[in-house]
């Protein structure tokens, strides 16, 4: 049975059902329960549509953003360094070992101090909530307590998230002042982890998840890696990590293990339903295969891509075995915080990898034919394939789905968008959302139907 609706929110809404699908509902009431789900959603021509919409007009929560604006499905960000957030579009000029070893690596240890790690972990929270990331998925660090902060200003906030304290055992390839200081201690603390974010006041509803997350390989032990493959099972807990990144990664584990990067994972009990393989650039078929026969997922993140990992992922072979694939920042390894930049180097990167870049070479062995991906691809990667990758009900209008969205504002006077209604269709103004928006046009920003974000009135 339905729950009473709690509130209404009234207008046109634009959401993407399926890969190559935009749906655009038009003079649309949606209502939400208490628990700030979908109760129903009722077009015009649908019966009772009149009277349901007289009705709601009078209730004491009712939202119509239908003279200024539409809304969008809530951003859903499946890879962020949630520590690299004050280095977010610094040291990009560097080498991946100078950026990793002078600055990351240095930073991320900062977070032992649970002062500097309020600080910035309010900072990352409110920003991402305003540029429209409804949902994140959290690397934190070592530390046990500034994991716990960030899942706690995630609680308070009103964020949807995943939040993951980072395992780094390995002594060779980890810095002593940075790492777990044995490989128990660190499956303790990662134990602990998960247990203390399910526990958290006003957490009730798991809205805030914890992710059992070894950095990469590289940075973990084989008992580290088995030990949270077993926990994982043990507490039904998703996971992330990166995997095959960039060539060195690629051939280290290679030459480590004997196995590629999914063999191993595999083998760790690292490869589940909801398990998020940041990158993945150089996966080839039989590693898909691994993938999908598990059902994993991938987050693809095509800014940070340009700059570490020397290659463009393979999204469309990906997508077409079916592969569940989401869209990440990857802040700080890219220079962007907004999902909807995240959408525009996915289409780039799709399109440079079909035509290829360079010039000396002929036409036909330039690129990667039928790799180039849509608007309309790029923006469901970004909402509704990141909510099937991480099985979560998120990223589209529909009875049962979280109502997490945002009105975008076409009025905003410091607005990029420039909307001109007398000759853009509204499938022309998602495109140019697409390519344009920035927080300016973010009106207010909703999850699970509360206001997590707002900058004008609603
Ligand atoms: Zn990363």
């Amino acid at each position: 049975m339905k729950k009473p609706a709690a509130q209404y929110f009234f207008g046109t809404f634009m959401h993407t059902p399926a890969l190559d699908q935009l749906e655009i509902l038009h003079d649309t009431l949606i209502s939400v329960d208490a628990a700030g789900t979908i109760a129903s959603v009722l077009t015009p021509d649908e019966p009772g549509y009149r009277e349901s919409l007289n009705a709601a007009k009078t209730h004491r929560h009712f939202t119509s953003v239908n003279d200024n604006g539409f809304y969008l499905p809530g951003l859903v960000d499946t890879h962020i360094h949630a520590p690299q957030w004050p280095q977010l579009r610094k040291a990009l000029h560097l080498p991946l070992e100078s950026w990793l070893m002078d600055c990351t690596f240095p930073l991320e240890s900062k977070y032992q101090n649970n002062a500097f790690a309020t600080a910035m972990y309010t900072s990352l929270v409110d920003t991402l909530l305003a540029n429209g990331t409804t949902s994140a998925v959290y690397f934190a660090t070592v530390h046990r307590r500034a994991t716990e902060i960030l899942a706690e200003l995630c609680v308070e906030k009103g964020q949807r998230a995943w939040v993951g304290r980072v395992a780094m055992d390995d002594q060779q390839q980890c810095p002593d002042y940075y790492r777990d200081a044995t490989t128990d201690q660190g499956l303790r603390d990662s134990d602990d982890s998960v247990n203390t974010i399910r526990q958290l006041a006003g957490n009730e509803s798991q809205r805030v998840k914890p992710i059992l997350t070894p950095r990469f390989i590289p940075s973990c032990t084989d008992e580290m890696l088995a030990g949270l493959g077993a926990l994982a099972k043990q507490h039904s807990c998703s996971i992330q990590t990166h995997c095959s990144e960039s060539d060195w990664q690629h051939h280290y584990v290679i030459d480590r293990t004997g196995l590629r990067d999914t063999e191993a994972l595999d083998k760790f009990g690292l490869l589940t339903r909801t398990t998020v393989l940041a990158h993945a650039n150089f996966i080839n078929h039989s590693d898909m295969k691994i993938i999908k026969n598990h059902n994993a997922g991938i987050s693809h993140c095509p800014l940070s891509n340009q700059y570490f990992a020397g290659c463009v992922f393979p999204l469309r072979e990906a997508l077409n075995l079916g592969i569940h694939v989401g869209l990440g920042t990857d802040i700080s390894g890219g220079p962007g915080a907004s999902q909807f930049e995240s959408c525009r180097h996915a289409i780039s990167a799709s399109r440079m990898l079909e035509s290829g870049v360079n010039a000396n070479l002929e036409v036909h062995k330039r690129g990667v034919t039928d790799s180039q991906i849509s608007y309309i691809e790029a923006f469901y990667l970004a909402t509704t394939g990141g909510g099937v990758m991480l099985d979560e009900p998120i990223g589209l209008f529909k009875e049962g789905y979280a109502f997490d969205a945002l009105h975008i504002d076409t009025t905003a006077i410091d607005s990029n968008l420039m909307f001109f209604p007398e000759i853009d269709s509204h499938e022309d103004l998602f495109q140019k959302t697409l390519y344009a928006a920035t927080r300016a046009d973010i009106a207010a920003v909703w999850v699970n139907g509360a206001v997590v974000s707002c900058q004008r009135g609603i």
